[in-house]
């Protein structure tokens, strides 16, 4: 490693130590519960001396289980590059409208590598915290943006705080709505994309697979939320040469297809693509809980 990476990496370090001093306290030991702070050296420490390391590239980990590395980074690679390259610029622009950002804590549940919170974050000012069990998607996370904080956690045992968030994102990625709820502000909201049956219908087509049916996910947010509220934003984006084998590297759709050079070959045939999903916003309401005093569930 060179110096001037050194370098880099140590401001790296320093600006999300800061960072997570400013949003202290919010972090809870995965270990024990309490409540942790930020200690001397980037780390974080809990009242029964359990630690935990900002790691050199800037990312800290969380979790009691060991964190999962059997999702490939060539995936995450794809599908970042498919995203900086601009394809879900509108469906960013919806979410960017659907809540007041400004000054917020918001959480990415199961940010893979980030790039949405990446996008959001350079339309939107707010504090934004990206979390995956996926550690080499947390890994290529922290590489970017400075001023966001990577967390590699479990979602079931999520190590922050009650009420420590004003929304939680729920991007192409399962969900834990007892966590959602414990972690999240009274009013705040909880957003979930979920993909529409036409979501990247050309390599669906391409695969020969059926049409995707989102009705059991849709179903369970609103058993959740019985007031939800849902957008669907449904476009088609031009797929620019350079990020057709992306493309077909992001998604799982196509996985036992990639070493196929027929069909990489139809893949890079691809110029637009659809991009069809509902939005889904759903507000947390604490006030029951509160006033009957325990929880009937
Ligand atoms: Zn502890």
């Amino acid at each position: 490693m060179k110096d001037k990476g050194d370098l880099n990496m140590q401001s790296k370090k320093e600006k999300r130590t800061a960072l997570m001093q400013k949003l202290s306290p919010i972090f809870r030991c995965p270990k024990c519960g309490e409540e942790l702070w930020v200690d001397e050296g980037s780390r974080l420490k809990c009242i029964r001396s359990h630690s935990f390391d900002l790691a050199r590239q800037g990312h800290v980990h969380l979790t009691k289980k060991p964190a999962v590395s059997n999702y490939s980074s060539e995936l995450f690679a794809a599908r970042r590059e498919v995203i900086e390259g601009g394809l879900y610029e509108k469906m960013h622009e919806a979410l960017g409208e659907l809540l007041d950002w400004e000054g917020k804590t918001i959480l990415d549940a199961g940010s893979g590598e980030g790039s949405h919170l990446m996008a959001l974050k350079k339309k939107k000012d707010f504090t934004g915290i990206g979390t995956d069990l996926a550690k080499s998607g947390i890994e290529m996370a922290a590489k970017g943006e400075d001023e966001l904080l990577w967390v590699v956690a479990d979602l079931a045992e999520a190590p922050f705080l009650d009420s420590s968030f004003d929304t939680v994102l729920n991007i192409f990625s399962p969900a834990n709505y007892e966590e959602f709820h414990r972690i999240t502000k009274n009013g705040g909201a909880v957003l979930k994309v979920v993909p529409g049956s036409r979501y990247l219908q050309e390599l669906r087509k391409l695969a020969g697979e059926s049409a995707y049916s989102n009705e059991d996910v849709v179903e369970g947010f609103y058993r959740q939320f019985p007031e939800a509220e849902s957008i669907k934003v449904s476009f088609t984006a031009a797929v620019p040469e350079n990020l057709r084998l992306p493309l077909l590297k992001m998604t799982p759709l196509t996985w036992k297809h990639t070493d196929d050079k027929d069909f990489q070959e139809k893949a890079r045939s691809i110029k637009e693509i659809t991009i069809d999903v509902l939005i889904l916003k759903g507000r947390i309401q604490k006030q029951h809980r509160s006033q009957s005093g325990a929880d009937p569930s």
